[in-house]
């Protein structure tokens, strides 16, 4: 049988943490009672750097309850950080994520080690709809996957980070040495055979979102920056089109000149003027393109990943 860790970042949790730790305690005593996960499986909570009372909660049911472990953090890292310290730092078979405040489905992490024991070393936890969330959240998060793939970043269509990985899968991750991490589109790069389970998300019934609207947007454009040379090339796409309008307003201005005439110094001025921006704005591009290239090699991720080998002679 396989250990299991649920790992769950908190941050300010003080509010949420009586009912996640009684649903935790329950959901990891039912799965090794059923015989689904060994005996040694553990729920770790990372305490994010919190200025409440969310640390000495949790030491304090540590020392209840043998299922629970936590670390806390020298500070405030962010869900990532707090996330990556809880996989990396710990010893499993299968390391499962998933948020304080219960909004993800908890009953899914059933789901998700039947399908690790199927063979898929990649679960993703992905919401069905999202009639819970505001008006506003959706559209942001709808508009923000649409222009993630057409940025050309994979990242899987409502979900978060509540996914399970097996071992070997958080194994190769840790692979991926760049420091602006972006888990939901890394994960899908370590490969493997991997799953998914649905769920309905519910409305967060205790605290408040630590993910307000600028951290969010900071998070969108870490995602986007870190995934993306596109923005970049648009810089070279726009100084070819800048160049372009400008050489057909060169011929216009041109051909009036010769017709009717023009105030003196303006056609040569406004020739310049265009052309000339429209050859920095593709000088910028080819910088742009370099960086582009330093971009991807600076982050040094890995070229492979083995997934088997077969030998004859054993
Ligand atoms: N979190 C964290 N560090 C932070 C912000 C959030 O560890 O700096 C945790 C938080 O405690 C929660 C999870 O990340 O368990 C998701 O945060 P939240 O539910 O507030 O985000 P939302 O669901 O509103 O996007
Ligand atoms: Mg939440």
């Amino acid at each position: 049988m396989k250990k299991l860790l649920i790992v769950i970042p908190c941050y300010n949790e003080e509010e949420m943490l009586p009912t996640t730790l009684k649903t935790m305690s329950e959901l990891m005593n039912n799965m090794i009672a059923d015989k689904l996960v060994a005996a040694t499986s553990r729920v770790h909570f990372t305490d994010d750097g919190s200025t409440d009372k969310t640390w000495s909660i949790l030491e304090k049911e540590c020392k209840k309850n043998p299922l629970f472990e936590a670390s806390k953090l020298s500070r405030n890292f962010g869900h990532q950080g707090a996330i990556l310290a809880g996989m990396y730092d710990n010893d499993a078979d299968m390391y499962c994520t998933i948020d304080a405040d219960l909004q993800d489905d908890p009953r899914c992490i059933i789901e998700m080690v039947k399908k690790i024991d199927e063979g898929n070393d990649i679960v993703y936890g992905v919401r069905k709809k999202r009639d819970t969330d505001t008006f506003f959240k959706r559209f942001t998060a709808q508009a923000f996957y649409k222009l993630m793939s057409w940025l050309g970043v994979k990242v899987i269509y409502n979900h978060a980070d509540f996914r399970m990985m097996t071992r070997r899968a958080v194994e190769q991750l840790k692979q991926f040495p760049e420091r602006n991490l972006f888990l939901r589109a890394v994960v899908p790069l370590v490969g493997y055979k991997s799953d998914m389970v649905y769920y309905d998300r519910t409305p967060r019934t205790a605290g408040e979102t630590k993910y307000p609207l600028k951290k969010m947007l900071a998070f969108a454009w870490n995602g986007i920056s870190s995934f993306s040379i596109v923005p970049l090339r648009l810089v070279t796409i726009m100084g070819f089109l800048i160049s372009f309008l400008g050489a057909c307003f060169v011929l216009k201005i041109l051909l009036n000149y010769n017709a009717h005439g023009a105030v003196s110094g303006w056609a040569s001025t406004v020739t310049l003027i265009t052309l000339f921006s429209g050859v920095q704005m593709i000088s910028l591009g080819i910088i742009g393109e370099y960086i582009a290239k330093i971009f991807v090699e600076v982050k040094g991720r890995p070229l492979y990943i083995v997934e088997e080998k077969v030998k004859n002679n054993e």
